[in-house]
């Protein structure tokens, strides 16, 4: 196919991921980061990397100069309790930029968007496995920014000739099992990340948030995802939106099943054959129950099917990049 795809946040974690996976499939590639929380590094070779804000009307020049015909748009704010803390960061940075950004792709006429969405924009789901179709109702600022993202997309690809595949991630983990990116995000948050920084000896044990849930051994469940399988839902999704132009697909990126906190943390002893400590520790503001996702849409829609939906591999990635990590730091 004809000029290139633009990746935002490429530098980033899922996004750099992404980029892996459409060089892979031989895209071409031109990264927009603003290198905030990503790094340069972070970008393959065969990548062009253009150090930008995607609100920046520049964008434009870009989008001309790279031919760019579809648009994987990764950038943003992340972090959950940043967002209750910080609102207007996270309604500046996702959703007013990405109204920018929207609106440079429809005067360059780009014909297709991937919007990295989210769980979040469920809030506490109305059942669980969360299909597509249940109540949208965020809980916190990040799931509200991204739920009017997608509400934007809804609206401009019905009054523009351009067509959308909005992703809504579950719990992303692990690393390219290559070996070439991995999550380098300073001050991660996410549980996997920080269990694999604990059996490195980064962290001297790990907080269990909340052991009182109505959960199986009372601890949070969740969904989580290898960051491979998710990068290729995005190159999937991108064949899909080519061929049925008229069509746009809001879909749950999971496996449909869920793991505890615990069973999390005895994968990654099981995986480095040592005892993390453990701290039990009360909840997390806001932290669902259990969080799975319903994929049937996704399996209907693509034909993606997971290739790294077992959790030990996903530790053992997480750490193998952990190490590596470790290594450019020492
Ligand atoms: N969690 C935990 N300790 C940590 C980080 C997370 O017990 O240090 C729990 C959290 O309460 C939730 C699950 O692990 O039940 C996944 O949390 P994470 O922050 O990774 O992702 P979230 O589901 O909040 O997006």
């Amino acid at each position: 196919m004809d000029g290139k795809v633009m990746v935002t946040g490429g530098a980033g974690y899922i996004g750099s991921h992404a980029v892996l996976a459409l060089l892979d499939a031989g895209h071409e590639v031109v990264v927009v980061d603003n290198l905030v929380t990503g790094f340069a590094w972070a970008v393959d070779a065969r990548a062009t990397l253009v150090e930008m804000n995607v609100a920046d009307p520049r964008i434009a020049d870009v989008l001309r100069e790279h031919r760019v015909r579809a648009i994987m748009h990764f950038a943003g704010s992340v972090v959950v309790p940043e967002s209750v803390n910080d609102p207007l960061k996270y309604y500046g940075n996702n959703t007013v930029a990405t109204r920018a950004l929207i609106e440079s792709a429809v005067a360059a006429g780009v014909p297709h968007f991937i919007f990295s969405s989210t769980a979040a924009t469920y809030g506490t789901p109305a059942r669980v496995p969360v299909a597509e179709g249940d109540p949208t109702v965020p809980i916190n600022p990040y799931g509200t920014s991204k739920l009017m993202t997608e509400a934007m997309l809804r609206d401009v690809a019905a009054a523009h000739p351009i067509n959308y595949a909005a992703l809504r991630y579950f719990n992303v983990a692990g690393a390219d099992p290559k070996g070439r990116s991995g999550q380098s995000t300073v001050g991660a948050t996410h549980l996997i990340k920080i269990a694999v920084e604990a059996a490195i000896g980064k962290r001297d044990a790990v907080g269990i948030y909340g052991t009182d849930f109505p959960t199986r051994d009372g601890t949070g469940v969740r969904d989580y995802i290898h960051v491979s399988d998710l990068a290729a839902a995005h190159v999937a999704a991108l064949q899909l939106l080519v061929e049925r132009p008229g069509e746009s697909h809001t879909l749950n990126c999971g496996y449909g099943r869920g793991f505890s906190v615990m069973e999390v943390l005895d994968a990654v002893d099981r995986v480095t054959n040592r005892t993390i400590e453990r701290r039990l520790e009360p909840r997390r503001a806001g932290d669902p129950a259990e969080l799975i996702a319903d994929n049937r849409a996704i399996l209907a829609a693509l034909p993606w099917r997971p290739q790294h939906d077992d959790l030990d591999g996903i530790v053992g990635d997480a750490l193998a990049w952990e190490r590596t990590l470790a290594e450019r730091q020492a």
